[in-house]
């Protein structure tokens, strides 16, 4: 099985401004979001915006649908660009509070408002808290019955004996006793019969030796013996799934659908972040029950 993968913490210039701070105004004044300002200028380009000229800010030249985020909201406010835990300004990481491994296998109205939940870090904040976070991946890897590594690995003895197969004869051919090696030389080619073409039977040359030999053996001496086999499921779809398959709720008009599990997951890991890292420099607009969805 292959190593569980270290968790990427990507690393800012000192420099960056993460958060551009960008205000985006309603046609009705009213302050909407804030964006950066790649944002903002897709608006301005398409002249859905007007720019408010002295300050990061645009007022859209549309009626928004919907009405933005409530006044207060944390989505509305200035970010500052420090760390949330620490408050330091150097070697700030952002940091998702629901992994990606989970948050990438849900719907779309869901995993399109992740912006709440990216939050700085320092370098070493991130660190301390992600070793929280495996625990609880853990935990969550027994309570669902998902192995970290994902589930429907095949391990084929059969690939493994053949691959060694090839490679003792790629490199020691030679040196192999006559009756070893030919053992190994059956290994090789009653592979090749069940799995290559049949039309197409391994040639020989003027010497009597195989020609496509060399290359077969250079091929299955990079065999994969543990692969994924065509039912695999990776750790984060498999939690995700058994939460969907567990309910789901469709508005009136059926436009709208929320999972209630689903809701209660991303809360688990709001509130798993603010009970492990205790971030005094996060806002206190900044909820367990906060927005999770993009309708
Ligand atoms: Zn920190």
């Amino acid at each position: 099985m292959p190593a569980e993968r270290k968790p990427i913490v990507m690393q800012t210039k000192k420099t960056n401004i993460i958060y551009e701070n960008w205000k985006v105004y309603s046609l009705h004044n009213k302050l909407m979001f804030r964006c950066n300002e790649k944002k903002a200028n897709w608006y301005l380009k398409r002249n859905l915006a007007k720019l408010i000229p002295g300050e990061r800010t645009i007022q859209l030249t549309f009626e928004a649908k919907g009405n933005g985020h409530k006044e207060g909201d944390y989505m509305v406010e200035e970010r500052i660009n420090t760390c949330v835990a620490c408050n330091a300004t150097e070697l700030l990481t952002m940091h998702h509070v629901v992994p990606e491994m989970y948050r990438r296998a849900m719907p779309l109205s869901i995993k399109s408002k992740s912006s709440r939940d990216i939050l700085l870090l320092c370098k070493q904040c991130h660190h301390l808290y992600e070793d929280k976070a495996t625990q609880l991946k853990k935990e969550l890897m027994k309570q669902y019955d998902c192995p970290l590594e994902g589930k429907g690995w095949i391990n084929s003895a059969e690939k493994r004996q053949v691959r060694k197969a090839a490679t003792a004869l790629l490199r020691f051919e030679d040196k192999i006793p006559q009756q070893r090696r030919d053992e190994l030389i059956l290994v090789v080619k009653e592979y090749y019969d069940r799995h290559e073409n049949q039309n197409e039977p391994i040639s020989y040359d003027d010497d009597g030796r195989i020609m496509a030999w060399k290359t077969i053996l250079e091929q299955y001496s990079r065999l994969e013996d543990v692969y994924r086999g065509p039912d695999f499921i990776d750790h984060g779809t498999c939690v995700i799934r058994q939460l969907m398959e567990k309910g789901k709720i469709t508005s009136e008009d059926g436009k709208q659908e929320r999972w209630p599990e689903l809701e209660n997951f991303i809360k688990l890991w709001r509130q798993h972040f603010l009970d492990h890292l205790e971030p005094k420099y996060l806002s206190a607009s900044w909820t367990v029950n906060g927005e999770i969805y993009n309708h």
